[in-house]
């Protein structure tokens, strides 16, 4: 069951103090519609009922899937290791700390389409290096994120300051090649891991300063 709770929330344009409603958890077993409204970004997004000001507030909030098995946990600092997390990996969860509302998205549709997120990490970090050595420069790129996945191949959308492009990479080859080092893209926290871009330029910056 989802869990919700009421907060005051200062309107950031007015300053008049509304009532929010705030997800504490988000359970999305059978309710593909609330599943929707995550992924829209629709929890976090409010409008003042004086001003009529639209604007987003990121809090905490934990997504849970029981039937896909993962949770993210959209948290401003770390997740506290819990043994009784050692439970839910037992039983196959993926279990995943993110710390704004866009990563805690995009995370949700990457472990809603079934896939490993670390491979997902590593075909951004391909995409965008590739980018840089042979299309153009690095100032350039306003962000790079997961589009989709269809018949094996993974999508992954560069965006640049007036247009996007889209990269395509066999996923089952990214599987491979990190399968061959397991150390490598061991995750350190067993629990709630925090795989990201930083994630994966430490793995590629610490392979290179070895
Ligand atoms: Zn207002």
């Amino acid at each position: 069951m989802s869990k919700t709770n009421i907060r005051v929330f200062k309107c950031p344009h007015c300053g008049k103090e509304l009532s929010l409603k705030f997800y504490e958890s988000v359970n999305v077993n059978d309710d593909e519609d609330l599943k929707r409204q995550v992924i829209a970004g629709d929890i976090f997004r409010f409008e003042c009922d004086k001003c009529h000001y639209r604007f987003m507030a990121c809090y905490d909030c934990l997504y849970h899937d029981p039937q896909k098995k993962f949770m993210v946990y959209l948290k401003s600092s770390p997740v506290d290791s819990q043994e009784q997390l050692r439970l839910l990996l037992d039983k196959g969860y993926v279990l995943r700390w993110v710390k704004d509302i866009g990563s805690f998205i995009e995370k949700i549709e990457i472990l809603n389409d079934g896939l490993d997120d670390r491979a997902v990490e590593f075909a951004k970090y391909d995409s965008f290096i590739d980018y840089i050595q042979n299309k153009g420069k690095a100032e350039d790129v306003t962000g790079v994120y997961y589009q989709d996945y269809v018949d094996d191949i993974l999508k992954i959308k560069i965006e640049l300051d007036d247009k996007a492009i889209t990269t395509m990479t066999p996923y089952e080859g990214l599987i491979q090649e990190m399968a061959e080092y397991p150390e490598m893209f061991k995750l350190d926290d067993p629990f709630f891991a925090c795989v990201d871009p930083k994630w994966i330029i430490d793995i590629f910056e610490g392979a290179q300063a070895a």
